[in-house]
């Protein structure tokens, strides 16, 4: 047996502490998130499913006003199903990771294509775009109390401190074990209720520094806990290379409104949003990100500042510019807005970062 394949999970683990604990832990404590109470008042899978795409690879404080919004204005997978892609980024603007909306909208539209409706089995949400692992198990056993259990990174850190793993946590031959323990958990019943519990945990006691032991179910059986050891399980996950971007962002007005640009499908950043003329730095020039030219004659160049952001592994330096237009030339991939409703327009933080720091030059001079 190779030493990756040995199991990790200790013979004398209390499996069935664990599971009760957790549950009953979960049962008194459970925050009021507003998935949570949509699906406990209407028992619709849509309300989770769209809440866990939301939260892939974004904190819940973040999600909460999008999902909101996003529910009030989709009610119904086939409301997602007969918007345009534009509606919907929009409505998820500011969250990042634009790909996964435009996969749930591909999803929908698979389903009623063929009048499917909604899957019921953990296998038919595995066959739609845009759903791993993850995200079936967890829509599968909280909408259908199918016993598959999650592993994500609150998980994982719950996992690596109850055995005491002073390894990353995202390691794929942990994460086989995470699974198998979890899948075993939630086979003892209620698996929706415990896969949200180990969450729970991990989000407001388990917490990457200062958990708070004092507050937690199963001190009894933790390992890190016995032997003080939280703050090495589990080690620091590698930090991926970041590369660093330079890019130019151009807001340009034409007679005293702004003028946005549909970014092309074959950018390399922010393909299809609609947001300020981007430029990216090659060797000594910028060049428009992406094919597509847009025919406009600037002049009146002047300097903002420069803001940061990221996306993925990419760190960008953006150099701000306010430049004017006399004239628009006729395309459907630019159109003029009122200052007042440029922000509400914007997808992408980073166009939103340089239209406040824009704002604020405008103030100041
Ligand atoms: S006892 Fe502490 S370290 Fe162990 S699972 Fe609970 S909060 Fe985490």
């Amino acid at each position: 047996m190779k030493k990756s394949e040995e199991p990790l999970i200790p013979r004398d683990f209390n499996g069935s502490f664990f599971h009760k604990n957790l549950k009953s832990w979960y049962e008194c404590y459970e925050r009021p998130l507003p998935w949570r109470v949509l699906w406990k008042q209407h028992r619709d899978p849509w309300h989770i499913w769209v809440s866990e795409i939301m939260l892939q690879q974004t904190v819940i404080k973040a999600v909460i006003p999008v999902y909101e919004r996003f529910i009030k204005r989709f009610p119904t997978f086939e409301d997602l199903a007969a918007a345009n892609s534009e509606e919907i980024r929009l409505e998820v603007r500011g969250l990042g990771y634009y790909r996964r909306f435009d996969l749930l909208h591909r999803a929908c539209m698979e389903l009623t294509k063929d009048g499917r409706g909604l899957p019921q089995k953990h296998h038919e949400w595995l066959e739609l775009p845009g759903i791993g692992t993850y995200t079936a198990a967890a829509i599968a056993s909280i909408t259908r109390a199918e016993p598959f259990g999650v592993v994500d990174g609150n998980v994982e850190r719950v996992l690596c401190r109850l055995m005491d793993i002073r390894l990353e946590p995202n390691l794929p031959h942990l994460k086989k074990h995470f699974k198998q323990l979890m899948d075993q958990a939630c086979s003892r019943g209620c698996p929706g209720v415990f896969n949200q519990a180990v969450m729970e945990l991990g989000q407001t006691i388990c917490t990457p520094t200062n958990p708070a032991c004092n507050l937690c179910p199963i001190t009894k059986i933790c390992s890190a806990f016995k032997q003080n050891s939280q703050h090495l399980a589990p080690a620091p996950k590698s930090k991926p290379q970041l590369i660093d971007v330079e890019m130019q962002l151009s807001i340009v007005s034409h007679c005293k409104k702004i003028v946005l640009c549909r970014r092309p499908d074959d950018a390399k950043f922010l393909k299809g949003t609609w947001g300020f003329f981007t430029a990216i730095r090659s060797r000594q020039e910028f060049h428009h990100d992406g094919q597509q030219q847009y025919g406009l004659k600037l002049s009146n160049k002047k300097q903002i500042g420069r803001v940061k952001h990221s996306i993925t592994k990419h760190r960008i330096m953006a150099n701000v510019l306010a430049l004017e237009t006399t004239k628009l030339p006729k395309t459907e991939l630019i159109r003029i807005v009122d200052p007042r409703d440029v922000e509400e327009n914007l997808v992408s933080n980073l166009d939103r970062k340089a239209w406040v720091l824009l704002q604020k030059k405008l103030n100041l001079d």
